[in-house]
């Protein structure tokens, strides 16, 4: 590494695609400084995505050994999110290695800062031994932070109140939730429960970190930013969307090669038709029952779709691919989704509300049918549809937040989407957004102010 860089970044990821994808991104958003270099942490196998995503660039890659929950080293690739928690748990294994890494091979120049995923506590600790201030790196964004806390501090969860019952929060009192819009996980107040556990280092970390990174932008979702850095410690820093000053090409693809789904959506271009994109992101577990109406819902809707498909598992009923032929498209292989959601064919996206898949979504302006499945999803999913009002939820089949999914439903809501009143007010707003995020990130712009803000306070300090 040259003498000639002023700043040295580390990051650490946390090992699931959802968390990688947008901290590489930030790396390549930090390489456009050119007086920074960056190094990132990694295992054996999440390597070479890490390293083909990076490919090209000047930054660093350290791997460290991991030794694995059954073999796995990516939480995408467990065959159950029951193993999470002994997932997360065990990559504190790592943590010798770290600071062997930190001490022997990454000393010049010195490191300014590190920004490693929340779910990493432990990094907090070697940050701390070597004196390095750390950023949190949250996949949430500020309204879902501040929506979780205020659960857990107005007590919610322990009301005697049914779990689909909508509650309205003091401190932000033109919002309703009810408990089933967090994870039992996360409700669970049992010290004993692993999840507990983890989930009470995670947040402590945090606390005790210098700030918190957030793939997010001020504009869009102001009054929760302020309203962190207002009341509580530490601070939250909008730096994002993460995804938009520079487009990395999809380096499972041979270059200069385009993929089907990309000549399928040229072709509906030409036709001046359009498609709903259907994708639920690298982690989602569906059963076989909604699978079944998923596909039979989309059959039926008579919309054209591009349907990714993640797991293998996942079986399509009899002939689906011959019944829906021309109007529709099942891929199975790992998409460039930017590239999918940017193109001009696509005006809807039926999404699981991954936080990285909503904010793509915005930066491409393209409104969501929310059909969120697990982690802090039913949060983003209020926020689509209630708080920024891009989009829609799927209609459920008894109402409830997390209910069962009938092929009507389904169709109705995808109609909804795509011909419907809700979508082409939520198409208006999300192209505002689209504006305003493309502003954030330039030169002058929220974002970019941000993180000049951050490197100056850092320089200042340390
Ligand atoms: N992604 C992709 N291709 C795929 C599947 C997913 O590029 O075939 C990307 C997607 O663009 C997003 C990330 O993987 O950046 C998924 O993150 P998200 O927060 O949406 O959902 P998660 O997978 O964490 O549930
Ligand atoms: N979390 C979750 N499901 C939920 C809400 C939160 O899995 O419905 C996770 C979240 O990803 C985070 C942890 O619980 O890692 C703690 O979230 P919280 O926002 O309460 O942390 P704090 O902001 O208080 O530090």
């Amino acid at each position: 590494m040259g003498d000639s860089y002023e700043q040295h970044v580390v990051l650490f990821p946390f090992m699931s695609k959802g968390h990688t994808i947008p901290l590489l991104h930030f790396a390549r958003l930090l390489l456009l400084r050119h007086n920074t270099a960056v190094t990132v942490f990694t295992t054996p196998a999440n390597h070479p995505f890490v390293a083909e995503s990076l490919h090209g660039t000047t930054a660093s890659i350290v791997v460290l050994p991991f030794p694995t929950v059954d073999g796995i080293e990516s939480t995408d690739q467990l065959p159950s999110m029951s193993l999470f928690y002994k997932f997360a748990t065990a990559t504190a294994t790592m943590q010798p290695h770290f600071e062997h890494a930190l001490e022997n091979e990454i000393t010049i120049p010195r490191i300014s800062f590190m920004v490693t995923d929340s779910f990493l506590w432990w990094t907090l600790q070697s940050a701390t031994k070597f004196n390095v201030p750390r950023f949190a790196y949250y996949g949430m964004n500020c309204y879902s932070v501040c929506l979780c806390r205020e659960a857990v501090f107005s007590g919610i969860f322990g009301g005697a109140q049914p779990d689909d019952e909508l509650v309205t929060l003091t401190r932000f009192p033109w919002i309703k939730l009810c408990k089933n819009d967090f994870e039992a996980a996360f409700r669970n107040s049992d010290p004993k429960s692993d999840a507990y556990e983890f989930n009470t280092k995670v947040i402590s970390a945090v606390g005790c970190s210098y700030g918190m990174l957030v793939n997010s932008f001020y504009e869009l979702e102001s009054v929760f930013v302020d309203h962190i850095n207002e009341e509580s410690c530490p601070k939250s820093w909008c730096v994002g969307p993460f995804c938009l000053p520079q487009h990395t090409p999809n380096v499972h693809l041979i270059p200069g090669e385009k993929p089907r789904w990309i000549e399928w959506l040229d072709e509906k271009l030409e036709e001046k038709e359009s498609v709903v994109y259907v994708a639920f992101g690298s982690q989602a577990e569906i059963s076989d029952e909604q699978f079944y109406e998923i596909a039979k819902g989309l059959e039926e809707s008579m919309v054209n779709f591009l349907w990714v498909i993640r797991k293998a598992e996942w079986t399509l009923p009899d002939g689906f691919e011959e019944r829906v032929e021309k109007r529709g498209i099942v891929v199975r292989e790992w998409v460039d989704q930017r590239e999918i959601l940017m193109h001009e064919s696509v005006e809807g996206f039926l999404s699981h509300c991954g936080w990285n898949s909503v904010l793509e979504s915005i930066c491409a302006g393209v409104p969501i049918l929310a059909w969120p499945m697990m982690a802090e999803q039913h949060l983003n999913a209020r926020m689509v549809d209630e708080e920024i009002k891009i989009g829609l939820r799927v209609e459920t089949s008894d109402g409830s937040v997390r209910g069962f999914v009938k092929c009507e439903g389904l169709r109705k809501s995808v109609k909804e989407l795509m011909e419907g009143e809700k979508g082409r007010e939520g198409r208006k707003k999300v192209m505002k957004l689209a504006d305003i995020a493309k502003n954030a990130v330039q030169e002058g712009g929220s974002s970019c102010s941000t993180l000049n803000l951050l490197f100056q306070e850092i320089c200042t300090h340390h």
